[in-house]
């Protein structure tokens, strides 16, 4: 059974995914998870760079059943450590979920934690105002562009899809802080540099 948020509690993480890209993302699709980690001044390295006792202790520190976890080292600097799959969308949803740990101020693991974190992923790497600026009209129709454009895996574009729709129908419109996001985007893809 998927974990379910309080309804205020999705808006409140959506609004520091709009922020966090707004801050720390080019907006250049599909979003850079690399980019916006690396702005944040978090160090990211795959298990394969540590030495396999180093990766064993940390994976305790960690105590973690993810692909992935964070530590800090006491003075506010994050590292995020990584099983690298080599297959790009999900090596970008691991970094994305354990970005969303440390955005979320998660102190401990448990299944509100896990699932505030895959509300952060989905939402950084798929963002609804984005989704408004591009020509999405029909389930059957984007899929595959919507897998293409934000390099998502089928099934996580089938939920964005569907969170899409069902907040476009039910949805009055964006909040301030998507809509600065979305002009921006706008801007930006004006200006070229964009497929
Ligand atoms: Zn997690």
């Amino acid at each position: 059974m998927p974990y379910r948020l309080a309804s205020h509690r999705y808006s409140e993480i959506e609004e520091l995914t709009t922020n966090d890209l707004l801050n720390y993302s080019s907006l250049v699709l599909p979003i850079s998870i690399d980019e916006i980690i690396e702005n944040m001044g978090i160090k990211i390295k795959s298990y394969a760079d540590l030495s396999p006792e180093k990766l064993a202790l940390l994976v305790n520190l960690g105590a973690s059943s993810d692909n992935g976890f964070s530590i800090n080292n006491g003075k506010k600097e994050w590292r995020i450590f990584y099983d690298k799959t080599g297959y790009e969308c999900r090596d970008n949803s691991t970094k994305a979920h354990e970005l969303g740990h440390i955005r979320l101020d998660h102190s401990e693991r448990s299944d509100l934690a896990e699932a505030e974190a895959n509300v952060y992923m989905s939402r950084i790497l798929a963002p609804y105002p984005i989704l408004c600026a591009m020509n999405v009209q029909k389930v059957q129709d984007s899929l595959i562009y919507v897998i293409d454009t934000f390099n998502l895996s089928a099934t996580m574009a089938a939920n964005t899809l569907s969170r899409f729709f069902n907040r476009r129908q039910f949805n009055s419109g964006l909040t301030p802080y998507e809509q600065t996001l979305y002009d921006k985007f706008i801007d930006k893809k004006k200006k070229g540099g964009f497929r």
